[in-house]
């Protein structure tokens, strides 16, 4: 049976590769970091992580992971409502309520189980889901699961936002939602002006934090804060994977009665194991440690602006960003593979990103800025850019 299969695969897969889209995995030996050991045993400066923090290997964090594993073993084997509640995972959601300034949390496996399972219990034919034209993924996996009528527009486009509330204006219930941060252009979106056109319109909003976590705002509580709507956004999800450790997990924070909804019918919470202890213990420490201090955050804020900086002094072409990814457009598709495979051979990790990643002619160079970089990590970078720039005639 598997041999009609297997060749039409094999097409499929020969395809990809011809169009340049196949996928590799590069093999790291070592722990996450600024500095990363891959298979070939070559070290190289990562410029590519979502450890925009540098908790991935925080010798605090891994001490209380480790602690949860002698006071809690490893594993609960069960969903949340049948015994998979720890008192680490009650406390753990009550930790990020009160980061956040909302009044209750849910805890997933993942973000992309906090979105997929948010929608659909929340919001059914007679309801809209106003969303973004470039939200994550998992956001439109979750609304394609929801009943909810759909209406989409440009990316961080007011007036186009504006359209479609209009659009949806019958509707019982509207949801209006966005990323904190986009991927590719590390653009936030202008979410006091979502919250103006959300009251107008009578709209909830719903904002995924997951690039936008402990990065943007003063003090990393995200695009809430960069806007000072602590509190007036209904519902947050986010991600445990990126400053918050990268480990794993996600959540689902915001108006209590939403929550209580979750927990009784979101699919992804109800049919899938609880996050193990060790996690929900570093994710407390975690917490603690943001609230304790600011430190971590300023030291992202003053990399990303001396690396952005420098740059554009170099003469690249970069994004303005609000957050802790720096786009640097090259336009041209193989000039970005090509750069980013030269720049790996001076020992700087990025990624080349091109269509259908982003759209067509807007080829770039995706560098993350962690708080785990030094100075001279910033300079090697912006160093090696310049040479190969000038090398591929990006630069005169
Ligand atoms: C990374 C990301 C997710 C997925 O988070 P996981 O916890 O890794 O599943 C969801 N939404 C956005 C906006 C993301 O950037």
């Amino acid at each position: 049976m598997y041999t009609d299969y297997k060749q039409f695969l094999q097409k499929e897969l020969s395809d990809i590769k011809e169009a340049g889209l196949y996928k590799d995995e590069r093999v790291i030996v070592s722990p996450q970091g600024a500095e990363i050991e891959v298979s070939s045993g070559k070290k190289v400066l990562n410029f590519c992580a979502n450890n925009y923090l540098g908790l991935s290997n925080n010798p605090q964090l891994i001490a209380a992971a480790k602690e949860a594993l002698d006071t809690h073993g490893y594993g609960m084997s069960s969903v949340r409502f049948i015994c998979g509640t720890g008192d680490l995972h009650k406390e753990l959601e009550k930790k990020i309520a009160e980061f956040f300034g909302t009044e209750d949390t849910i805890l997933y496996a993942a973000c992309f189980d906090a979105n997929g399972g948010v929608f659909e219990p929340l919001l059914g034919p007679e309801d809209a889901i106003i969303s973004d034209s470039l939200n994550h993924a998992s956001i439109i996996d979750g609304v394609r699961l929801c009943k909810a009528q759909r209406f989409r527009y440009e990316n961080a486009n007011m007036e186009d936002l504006e359209k479609q509330l209009q659009a949806a204006k019958d509707a019982r219930f509207k949801l209006i939602v966005t990323d904190g941060v986009f991927s590719m252009d590390g653009n936030v979106p202008p979410l006091d002006k979502i919250l103006e056109l959300a009251e107008k319109y009578n709209a909830m909003v719903m904002v995924d934090e997951s690039h936008s976590a402990g990065v943007v705002g003063k003090t990393g509580r995200g695009v809430t804060e960069h806007f000072d709507a602590k509190g007036k956004v209904e519902i947050i999800t986010g991600t445990l994977g990126k400053a918050f450790g990268g480990a794993i997990g996600g959540f689902t924070t915001g108006k209590k009665e939403i929550i209580s909804m979750l927990r009784q019918k979101s699919r992804p919470y109800l049919f899938s194991n609880s996050i193990p202890p060790l996690v929900a213990a570093a994710g407390i420490k975690m917490v603690d440690m943001m609230s304790a201090t600011n430190e971590l955050q300023d030291k992202l804020h003053s990399n990303t602006e001396y690396f952005m900086e420098k740059m554009s002094k170099v003469g690249f072409d970069i994004k303005p960003t609000a957050s802790a990814i720096c786009a640097v457009m090259l336009y041209d598709a193989k000039l970005a593979q090509d750069f980013a495979a030269k720049l790996l051979d001076e020992g700087i990790y990025v990624i080349g990103f091109s269509f259908p990643v982003v759209p067509k002619g807007l080829a770039r160079i995706r560098v993350q800025l962690s708080a785990a970089h030094e100075i001279e990590h910033l300079d090697k970078a912006v160093a090696a850019f310049e040479k190969i720039g000038k090398e591929l005639g990006v630069l005169k």
